[in-house]
């Protein structure tokens, strides 16, 4: 049977140590006489399925203690909404770091509450770079700056964390939490959905310093305030348990890999394996970004004919290489390498996308 490899962007692949994990406890979890799908939330099975969660993550992020870490619901594009709500505490305004499709769905859903100031934006160079912070217009008066720092379809990755000079900074880490080790202290409030490097979807993680949490603009939804969570341990209402549940196999897993920077040092020599190959195909292949902010987890690829793209597809599926098609809005291929991608999955699109040149070329 042909091995396969899933290179979706999200839902995304999952460690199949962890599927069989799961597998195993699916019908019943430790002696329980229940599946975790069964459980109450409030039960002291689940409570500790949580709790060991939590402490994974803030052991492998190195989460300082004076950050909360959230398990909410609404994936990623319900953040962009409170992360303003919350965050703005008296203030009128933000500064957002304009780098792709990702940042512009956060900008307009903050229009709805601010009033946003776009410190840079990529959009002249078609998304293909980041702007230098150098440029960077940041306002005086912004109650917090808000960046993505890999756009997940345009395959941009920041190459640094952004200096604020004191403002919380914000980030939608989706497609790239958890891809190597970072430094939460530098962070106001990182948000992302599950369903890349965390777990199934379903399960929004929210790391947020705990100064920031407790002004939330007035008359919105109960639900909408990040103090509701924090006050309840996440648990005001039914939280996304069987996700979460899964995310804490994941943590674990990773914790086996030798935590993140095991993880780190295993995506970029994925990701110099695939660019690598996009550099030395004679211009068969081409990568539009730029090589300073090349992502890890997104590489996006387009063939020198289009013509043969349907082929490509329909040829690396048959060899088991899943999901390459490009985002709708950028066309080409994509091909996405998150912690769970094997190195030796990406052998075998490398493989395969020499042979193809060969054939085609
Ligand atoms: N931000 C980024 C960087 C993403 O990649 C995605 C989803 N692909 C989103 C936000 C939206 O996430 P969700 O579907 O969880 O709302």
């Amino acid at each position: 049977m042909t091995q396969i490899f899933n290179f979706g962007a999200g839902p995304a692949v999952m460690p199949q140590a962890v599927l069989r994990k799961a597998q195993e406890e699916l019908v019943e979890w430790h002696g329980s006489g229940m599946s975790v799908m069964e459980m109450s939330h409030r039960g002291k099975e689940f409570m500790g399925i949580a709790a060991h969660a939590e402490s994974s993550l803030r052991a492998l992020l190195g989460v300082p203690s004076s950050y909360k870490v959230l398990f909410l619901q609404g994936g990623a594009s319900l953040q962009f909404a409170m992360v303003p709500i919350n965050l703005l505490r008296g203030k009128h305004r933000a500064d957002y770091v304009n780098t792709g499709e990702w940042s512009k769905k956060a900008i307009s859903e903050a229009k709805r509450f601010c009033d946003v100031n776009v410190v840079a934006s990529g959009e002249s160079h078609q998304f293909t770079d980041i702007p230098a912070a150098s440029t960077w217009k940041l306002s005086a008066d912004a109650a917090y700056v808000h960046y993505t720092p890999n756009e997940t379809i345009g395959g941009v990755e920041f190459p640094f964390i952004p200096d604020t000079h004191g403002v919380p900074l914000v980030a939608d880490m989706s497609s790239t939490i958890l891809s190597r080790p970072i430094d939460v202290s530098r962070f106001g409030l990182i948000y992302a959905g599950a369903q890349k490097n965390i777990g199934p979807s379903g399960l929004t993680v929210v790391i947020v310093r705990e100064d920031l949490v407790g002004q939330a603009l007035p008359g919105m939804p109960t639900m909408l305030d990040y103090q509701i969570h924090v006050k309840n341990d996440s648990m005001y209402n039914t939280p996304p348990t069987f996700p979460i549940y899964m995310a804490g196999l994941v943590f674990d897993w990773l914790n086996d890999q030798g935590g993140l920077s095991g993880m780190a040092v295993v995506n970029e020599r994925k990701a110099r394996l695939l660019y690598d190959c996009i550099e030395q195909s004679s211009g068969f292949y081409s990568c539009p970004v730029a090589l300073t902010c090349r992502s890890w987890m997104n590489v996006p690829f387009t063939l020198k004919d289009p013509q043969l793209d349907e082929s490509f597809l329909k040829e690396s599926r048959a060899g088991g290489l899943l999901q390459l098609k490009g985002h709708r809005s950028v066309g080409g291929m994509r091909a996405s390498l998150y912690n769970a991608m094997p190195e030796e999955g990406v052998r075998a699109l490398t493989a395969f996308m020499t042979d193809f040149a060969r054939r085609h070329g």
